[in-house]
């Protein structure tokens, strides 16, 4: 965290230097809150089979985050108001305890860069001021960790044998005892979203590199804590909440996605604090233990906010899909508290498919067409996803 804290006392240093111009002509602000930066270079070093050193070179001052993702191990760095540089090689920079670099640019001027690891790494970042001779510098040290017991992997080969590259998590709304909306011709929302989830199921798993579980494969209750749990012991990537809608007019109808809101993660975090055996698994390797809750707070926050940045990224692409079969209720993805969305490191979206209560949508939804159209549209829109992310 110290290198994210330190860029961040420069840059109030610089705020109270110019807090009254700021004031005064506000349009200054995104050029104080950082010069855009190129990234011009990445060196990679080994000092032992136990330790990688990896250097990015950049024309200017940044601010990055550093998280890590398990199954497969990875490094995520985010650079923000970072370009790159179209020069850089990183086609060979496997080393002993990673597999290879890759990039890719994400929205409002953010480079994403992503360590492939052979297996469970230590990371520790810092930044370099330019001295005159070199450039800035952010260095991220991967120290090889004596807890994680898995023999180190050399190929990508032995990689793909361990998992299926994605697992999606589907979750087909209520269930059981708790039927969910029902339409005036008397249509369930628990059948419609187990159905649909059913079909979405095939398609994935007919899909080379994608596997997909059910958290509720019958028409059975199952508690929001325990769907989520059930995706996380199936090791998914992502998260996907089928429902339909109701309203007391039956004139509204549309497709909507939701992600979890801030305020909603941070009353969940503190939930999760006071789980800390449970959570240390969670925000990828740094045991919560030692630490006072304020940071392991901070440190939950930082995981569970990249996860919903990536959770409103999934569900604008899928939103794009859905969109090309049905109608939309709001072109934008929503935000809200749901419970089921909670999971700190799994992206989680939860799409309202139609509305139940609107009597054209409730035909449709009844159609084994249209929810067959629904669940290849929100599996499009999940492939363009992950496929963006492959850099
Ligand atoms: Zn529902």
């Amino acid at each position: 965290m110290g290198p994210l804290s330190t860029a961040r006392r420069a840059f109030l240093r610089r705020i109270g230097r110019y807090g009254l111009s700021l004031t005064l002509f506000s349009g200054a602000a995104p050029a104080l809150a950082g010069a855009r930066a190129t990234l011009t270079g990445i060196r990679v070093s080994e000092s032992s089979a136990e330790h990688t050193r990896v250097v990015f070179d950049l024309t200017g001052d940044i601010e990055h985050r550093l998280f890590t993702l398990d199954d497969p191990h990875r490094i995520v760095i985010d650079l923000e108001h970072t370009r790159r540089s179209e020069a850089i090689d990183i086609s060979r920079t496997a080393t002993s305890l990673m597999q290879g670099i890759r990039s890719a640019s994400r929205g409002s001027g953010r480079l994403r860069v992503v360590l492939d690891m052979q297996g469970k790494v230590r990371p520790r970042s810092f930044e370099l001021k330019s001295d005159g001779k070199s450039s800035h510098r952010l260095v991220v040290d991967l120290h090889a960790t004596e807890l994680d017991p898995t023999p180190i992997k050399t190929s990508r080969e032995q990689r793909k044998q361990s998992k299926p590259e994605y697992v999606i998590a589907l979750d087909p709304g209520h269930g059981g005892r708790d039927p969910g909306a029902i339409g005036k011709k008397g249509t369930r929302e628990k059948d419609v979203a187990l159905s649909i989830a059913k079909r979405m199921q095939k398609i994935i798993n007919r899909t080379p590199g994608y596997r997909a579980i059910l958290t509720r494969p019958n028409d059975r209750f199952v508690s929001l804590r325990n769907r989520v749990k059930k995706a996380r012991e199936a090791q998914s990537d992502l998260f996907i909440s089928l429902h339909s809608n109701s309203f007391r007019s039956s004139h509204v109808r549309g497709a909507s996605v939701y992600a979890l809101s801030l305020s909603g993660a941070s009353s969940e975090a503190a939930r999760w604090i006071a789980e800390k055996e449970n959570a240390s698994d969670l925000i990828g390797g740094i045991t919560l233990d030692d630490k006072d809750d304020l940071i392991a707070s901070v440190l939950l926050d930082l995981s569970q906010t990249a996860t919903i940045q990536d959770s409103l990224e999934l569900g604008s692409d899928v939103l794009g899909h859905i969109g090309k079969v049905s109608r939309l209720n709001n072109r934008e993805v929503q935000q809200a508290g749901f419970a089921v969305l909670k999971a700190p490191d799994m992206p989680s979206i939860l799409i309202e498919t139609a509305f139940l209560s609107n009597p054209g949508e409730e035909k449709k939804l009844r159609s084994p067409k249209h929810q067959q159209k629904l669940a290849r549209a929100v599996f499009s829109g999940v492939k363009a996803h992950l496929d963006s992310r492959r850099g």
